[in-house]
């Protein structure tokens, strides 16, 4: 025992001497800058215009504040991060997200690896390093671009099976998301692994509970979590049965229950995936609602940094998606003048809000080659008020799509007939280039202010872990 528990303290050192060794890059911090616990709170393909639709349209339709811009912005400090990737200005969420936790800008698709292909350094390892437990939290699957790139490495953002191999063998100490597919061999429900193994029970059997529903979520207890609520993605909050899946909330709660009793303390990234997907869809109402959930989970970081004050809270993105852009419009294309103009205002958000299905849902209800009856009935029930036009209509029938960059043809059409009538345009499917936020608040939230590059974020959040 004696011998183990030496080697056990040497491989700590080893690994601690390795980490300083490692951190040359890290923007070192004071004792004062460097809090307990970290918690990122990581909204994908959200930028300010997403913030500022969060903020307008929950005040406008709940009368409800919103913490990210009230709390968070308005008390906190307030950054910008450039998101350029390695040999692009446009960037995807593995090459973001691995800039944010490696501070080494890579190519598109990279996760924790450099342009090289070797693997750099993660957020999650200086932090495990520095004695922390880690926590990983997404709407998406767990094995997800984000939530890979702040913890392990691949060389492509698919190795979905040898992330999961790499999770069971970091142990990250809590993992909450969608995804048990690449946990399960085929043959059983949903699995999808083509080497037989179970991985749900290898976490089991390495000391972890297991959760499969919002139920066994809320009466989860221990230190060490494993939460899979889908097979793949988790559902927009539109489409979301509380009873099967969890919020985004209650996946922040239940991650700080396990993760609060942490001597050393703990990192925590928790992302809401579901904001990125309605941006590629161009699904406003479903963006709307998921920019609340998010929301509600900051809320939740923010009561536990009222009972531990030596929490760091980051709220942030990696990109913006959909070319959010909320404006004023023509009725309709028979007069330019600005008579026949309307201001997207209260009255269009309450238009938006009796939409009762993400575009994602309508999809898969419907399929890639509808009718135009079945088109109609479904508009007829779920999106009161909507009238389909004609070019729409004949893009989805003969899936054409409207515009070179707007290739998600039944999704991004409906996402166009949404836009005629609320003012709540997109331009484009994909990522653009708008500098995302950051809003910081807790010990060392200072030093995330300015206009910076997103490799900024990772080098100072390194530093936070006591890098040097
Ligand atoms: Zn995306």
């Amino acid at each position: 025992m004696l011998v183990q528990a030496r080697l056990e303290r040497f491989t700590r050192w080893l690994l601690v001497a390795a980490a300083v060794v490692l951190a040359s890059c890290a923007t070192p911090a004071t004792e004062a800058q460097r809090p307990k616990n970290v918690i990122v709170l990581f909204a994908d393909g959200v930028a300010a215009t997403q913030l500022e639709f969060g903020r307008y349209s929950s005040r406008a339709l709940r009368n409800a504040g919103f913490a990210i811009t009230d709390t968070v912005l308005a008390q906190g400090h307030m950054g910008l991060l450039a998101t350029h990737p390695h040999g692009a200005f446009a960037t995807d969420s593995a090459a973001a997200a691995t800039a944010m936790s490696t501070g080494v800008k890579t190519t598109n698709g990279a996760v924790g690896v450099g342009p090289d292909g070797k693997p750099v350094r993660t957020a999650a390892e200086y932090a495990k390093a520095a004695g922390k437990r880690i926590g990983l939290v997404t709407t998406a699957e767990i094995y997800d671009a984000s939530p890979a790139a702040f913890s392990v490495h691949a060389l492509q953002r698919g190795n979905s099976t040898a992330i999961v191999d790499q999770y069971l063998a970091f142990e990250p100490d809590v993992m909450l998301g969608g995804g048990s597919d690449h946990f399960l061999p085929e043959g059983r429900p949903g699995g999808k692994r083509k080497d037989g193994r179970d991985v749900i029970a290898a976490f089991a059997s390495k000391g972890y509970t297991v959760a499969r529903s919002a139920a066994e979520l809320s009466a989860a207890r221990g230190p060490r979590l494993l939460g899979l609520f889908s097979d793949d993605a988790m559902d927009n909050e539109i489409d979301r049965a509380a009873t099967s899946q969890p919020s985004f909330a209650d996946m922040v709660a239940a991650a700080l229950r396990s993760l609060e009793n942490s001597p050393q303390g703990f990192f925590l990234f928790a992302e809401n995936e579901n904001t990125d997907t309605a941006g590629h869809r161009n699904d406003a109402a479903a963006l709307m609602r998921d920019l609340w959930a998010f929301d509600a989970g900051v809320q939740v970081a923010l009561e536990f940094q009222k009972r531990h004050p030596d929490t760091l809270i980051l709220v942030t993105g990696d990109h913006e998606t959909g070319g959010l852009s909320i404006t004023y419009a023509l009725r309709d294309l028979r007069d330019i003048t600005s008579r026949n103009r309307f201001y997207s205002g209260d009255t269009q958000l309450k238009l938006l809000s009796g939409i009762t299905m993400s575009l994602d849902k309508v999809q898969a209800t419907l399929g890639r080659t509808p009718t135009s009856a079945e088109l109609d009935r479904l508009l007829a029930t779920h999106f009161p008020g909507f009238r389909l036009d004609d070019d729409l209509r004949e893009s989805i029938l003969q899936r054409r799509p409207l515009e070179r960059n707007q290739w998600d043809i039944v999704r991004n059409a409906l996402g166009r007939m949404v836009a005629r009538q609320t003012g709540v345009y997109w331009g484009t499917a994909g990522h653009t280039t708008e500098p995302v936020v950051v809003g910081a608040m807790g010990p060392g939230a200072e030093r995330f202010r300015g206009y910076r590059d997103n490799t900024d974020f990772a080098r100072i959040l390194h530093g936070v872990f006591g890098a040097r």
